[in-house]
C-alpha cells in the first residue's frame, strides 16, 4: 500500500531543526526572546507593514483585533459566512452580534453585497463596529473597491489573513490592507510554527496595546498589578524559531504549490464539468496557492464530492469539503445573515485536493490519475 497523499502538511527541513536546536540552547525558553521579536521584525517586513506581534494562534489574533475595535454586546461585526469558524468564534467571544455575508464566485466574500449590508444596517441604526474580510484559500478580497468605501462609511477594517501569508492584491501584501490584521501559522497553513499567529498593523499603539493585553495586563509596577482583563496568547521564542526558518522558505514553498496546482490544471483539463476554483475566477497569479479547490458542475458530473472524495480515500488520498458556510452551521443558525446561495452551492460542489509543498510529481500524478478514474474520465 503507498503512503497516504494527505491534504496540507508541515513541510520541514534542516534549517527548521537548526533554527529550533539554536534557540533552545539559547537559553530563551519562554514565551518572549530575540527570535520572538526577529520573527515578528522579519514578517512586518515580509507583508508590509509597521508592526507585528507574535501570538500563540492566529485566533487569539483576531480576538485582540476586535477588543481594539471596541467589539462587544449590542454591537454587530460584518464577516463573510464562507470562511474557517475560527473567524466567527473571535467574534463571538468578544459578545457583539455577527452578521453573515455570502460569497461571490470565487468564494471570498461579495463585495457590493457587504456594503450593501453595512449600509442597511446603518440604516436601521445598528452599531456596526466592523467589518471582517477573510482571505479565503490565500487568496485576496477585492480591497480595491472595499477599502474606499469602507473609508467612506468610517467602519474600520480588521483583515483575517490566516490562510493568505504571500498572496498579494494589487502587489501589495495579505495582512496589510485592514486597520489590523491576523496570520495563522497552524500546521496545516502555508507555513507553520507548529501553533501560532500573528497581529499586523500599521498602527505602534494597537499592537503596544495588545502586547500588554496578550501578557495578562500587567501594569509596569514591581509588583502584580491589574486593572484590566488580561490574556495569555505569546507565542513561545521555540516556535518563533520554527518560524523564522519556515519564513525563509516561504517563497519557495509557495512555488511549489503554485506547480502543483498547474499539474492538476494540465492534468484534469480535458475532464468536463471541472474549474478550478480562483483559476478559474479570474485568474489565482496573486494568490498563495494554499490550498487547491475544484467545483463539480452537477449537471455534468455524475458524482457527489462526497461520492468523490470516498473514492480517493479508498485510493489513500485525502480531500475535504470547501468550509461549511457559518450560516449553515448549528451554532451560528440564530445569527443574522445576507445570503445569495453562492456559498452554498461552493460548499456542495467543491473539492479541496492536497496541495501541501512537501508532495512530489508522483504523489500529485496518483491524486490525477485517481480523480480521473472516480469522476470516469480514465
Ligand atoms: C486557520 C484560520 C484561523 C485561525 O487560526 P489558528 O491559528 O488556527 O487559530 C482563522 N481564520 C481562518 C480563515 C483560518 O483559516
Amino acid at each position: 500500500m503507498p503512503e497516504r497523499i494527505h491534504l496540507s502538511r508541515a513541510h520541514v527541513s534542516e534549517l527548521e531543526e537548526k533554527y529550533v536546536l539554536e534557540a533552545l540552547r539559547s537559553g530563551w525558553v519562554a514565551p518572549l526572546g530575540p527570535m520572538v521579536d526577529r520573527f515578528e521584525a522579519a514578517i512586518a517586513e515580509f507583508v508590509g507593514v509597521e508592526h507585528a506581534l507574535a501570538l500563540s494562534s492566529g485566533t487569539a489574533a483576531l480576538h485582540l483585533a476586535l477588543l481594539d475595535i471596541g467589539a462587544g454586546p449590542g454591537r454587530a461585526v460584518v464577516l463573510p459566512s464562507m470562511t474557517f469558524a475560527a473567524s466567527a468564534n473571535a467574534v463571538a467571544y468578544t459578545g457583539a452580534d455577527l452578521v453573515l455575508v455570502d460569497s461571490g464566485d470565487d468564494a471570498n466574500v461579495d463585495v457590493g453585497l457587504l456594503l450593501d449590508t453595512v449600509r442597511t444596517l446603518r440604516s436601521e441604526g445598528v452599531d456596526v463596529a466592523a467589518v471582517m474580510t477573510v482571505d479565503l484559500m490565500g487568496r485576496c478580497c477585492d480591497y480595491t473597491a472595499l477599502t474606499v468605501a469602507l473609508a467612506e462609511l468610517d467602519v474600520p477594517l480588521i483583515e483575517d489573513a490566516a490562510e493568505a501569508l504571500g498572496a498579494t492584491h494589487r502587489g501589495r501584501g495579505a495582512g496589510s490592507f485592514g486597520r489590523s490584521a491576523a496570520l495563522s501559522f497552524n500546521g496545516n497553513k502555508i507555513m507553520t510554527t507548529s501553533g501560532g499567529g500573528m497581529l499586523l498593523s500599521d498602527d505602534g499603539e494597537l499592537i503596544a496595546r495588545a502586547r500588554y493585553l496578550s501578557t495578562q495586563a500587567r501594569q509596569p509596577v514591581p509588583w502584580y498589578e491589574h486593572t484590566d482583563i488580561g490574556y495569555n496568547y505569546r507565542l513561545s521564542n521555540i516556535l518563533a524559531a520554527l518560524g523564522m526558518a519556515q519564513l525563509e522558505r516561504l517563497p519557495s514553498m509557495i512555488e511549489r504549490r503554485r506547480a502543483i496546482r498547474e499539474r492538476y490544471a494540465v492534468g484534469l483539463a480535458d475532464v468536463a464539468g471541472l474549474t478550478f476554483l480562483g483559476r478559474d475566477q479570474g485568474g489565482d497569479a496573486e494568490d498563495n496557492h494554499w490550498l487547491t479547490a475544484v467545483l463539480l458542475d452537477p449537471a455534468t458530473v455524475t458524482v457527489t464530492p462526497t461520492e468523490l472524495m470516498a473514492g480517493l480515500d479508498a485510493d489513500g488520498i485525502e480531500a475535504r469539503h470547501l468550509w461549511k458556510p457559518m450560516h449553515l452551521q448549528p451554532v451560528f443558525a440564530g445569527s443574522r445573515a445576507a445570503v445569495t446561495g453562492t456559498s452554498e452551492r461552493l460548499f456542495s460542489t467543491g473539492v479541496t485536493l492536497p496541495s501541501g509543498s512537501e508532495l512530489d510529481e508522483d504523489a500529485i500524478d496518483r491524486v490525477i490519475a485517481s480523480l480521473r478514474r472516480h469522476l470516469g474520465a480514465s
